[in-house]
């Protein structure tokens, strides 16, 4: 399975694809946890996608597809990956497509998560995330256990996450043409229990 999954921030992207890449077996590559992971490092790259990060602005192409180019020879990525938050502009997914090519494989599917606007601001501005588990929460629609250590993103504030919101329509919205052209785009409806959501996406990305 070589998949991606896409879709607005607080969409349900990462909380998805740790679920789907354990039924599948196969590695989550999210480039936004690979660039915090960086971050929190202190290395080079994570100080300067550090500065983008912060004002809910893309991270330029070329640091990304370097990364994931990287990430693709890792020995976990060939049998399978799912993709999360990547690519998010229409030169990352051409890029994908290159590197795709040259490994002679190709993608199964693309699964847009649709979720209206107006719910993504309370959506993300609930998020909270276990730093011991690394599992995702909403204070509202899937509470932590009283013990979770618990932490927001420094980008999920409401400012920002209106920021990424138009960044994402500018930017990313242009893929959903883009992977339609090419047949690949199945559409799943984001909205409803987590589990119901699994199971949509689970569905869509079993169609041939
Ligand atoms: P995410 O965790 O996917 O919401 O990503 C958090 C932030 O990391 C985004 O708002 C961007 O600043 C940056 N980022 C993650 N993935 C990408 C990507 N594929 N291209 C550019 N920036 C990215």
């Amino acid at each position: 399975m070589r998949a991606i999954l896409i879709g607005p921030p607080g969409a349900g992207k990462g909380t998805q694809a740790k679920v789907i890449c354990e039924r599948y077996g196969i590695p989550q590559i999210s480039t936004g946890d690979m660039l915090r992971a960086h971050k929190a490092k202190g290395t080079e790259l994570g100080l300067k996608a550090a500065e983008f990060m912060s004002k809910g602005l893309l991270v330029p192409d070329q640091v990304v597809i370097d990364m994931v180019e990287e990430r693709l020879k890792q020995p976990d990525a060939q049998k399978g990956y799912l993709f999360d938050g990547f690519p998010r502009t229409v030169a990352q997914a051409e890029s994908l497509d290159g590197s795709l090519s040259r490994l002679g494989t190709k993608l199964d599917g693309v699964v847009l998560i649709e979720v209206a606007d107006d719910l993504l601001v309370e959506r993300v501005c609930g998020r909270r995330t276990d730093r011991r588990s690394g599992q995702i929460f909403h204070l509202k629609y899937n509470p932590p256990p009283p013990d979770a250590d618990l932490e927001q993103r420094a980008d999920d504030r409401e400012e920002t996450v209106r920021d990424r919101l138009r960044v994402y329509h500018d930017q990313t919205a242009p893929l959903i043409p883009y992977y339609e052209g090419r047949g690949l785009l199945r559409r799943v409806d984001g909205v409803g229990e987590l589990a119901a959501v699994t199971e949509r996406v689970l569905n869509a990305l079993s169609r041939e």
